[in-house]
């Protein structure tokens, strides 16, 4: 036994398949060698977790919990629970820094 050099089928680099991971695959009984370098496989890896990440997050996205307005007393929802000690402002009193500088 030795190492195999073996050429990557994504991005055609030449990789090393070692004597350790040859064993590896026979323990666990793949008959195929590996078809891409340790680069494409990570890369493909990351792939298939955003793929994932994305998928789920659709379902999950929009979690809103109700609060009321610490500055008009409104009724509404933020994206995020709210915690006693912090103040909840609703989408009117919640605004960017330079557009409520323009209202005082
Ligand atoms: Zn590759
Ligand atoms: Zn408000």
């Amino acid at each position: 036994m030795s190492d195999k050099t073996l050429t990557c089928r994504d991005c055609g680099a030449e990789f090393l398949f070692t004597e350790n991971e040859q064993a590896f695959y026979r323990e666990k009984g793949f008959q195929n060698e590996p078809q891409r370098c340790p680069n494409c496989r990570a890369a493909k890896k990351d792939r298939q977790r955003d793929g994932g990440r994305d998928g789920y997050g659709g379902g999950y996205a929009r979690q809103m919990y109700p609060a009321v307005c610490a500055q008009c007393g409104r009724q509404t929802e933020v994206p995020f629970r709210p915690s006693p000690d912090k103040p909840v402002y609703c989408k009117d009193c919640f605004q960017p820094k330079e557009r409520r500088r323009d209202r005082y």
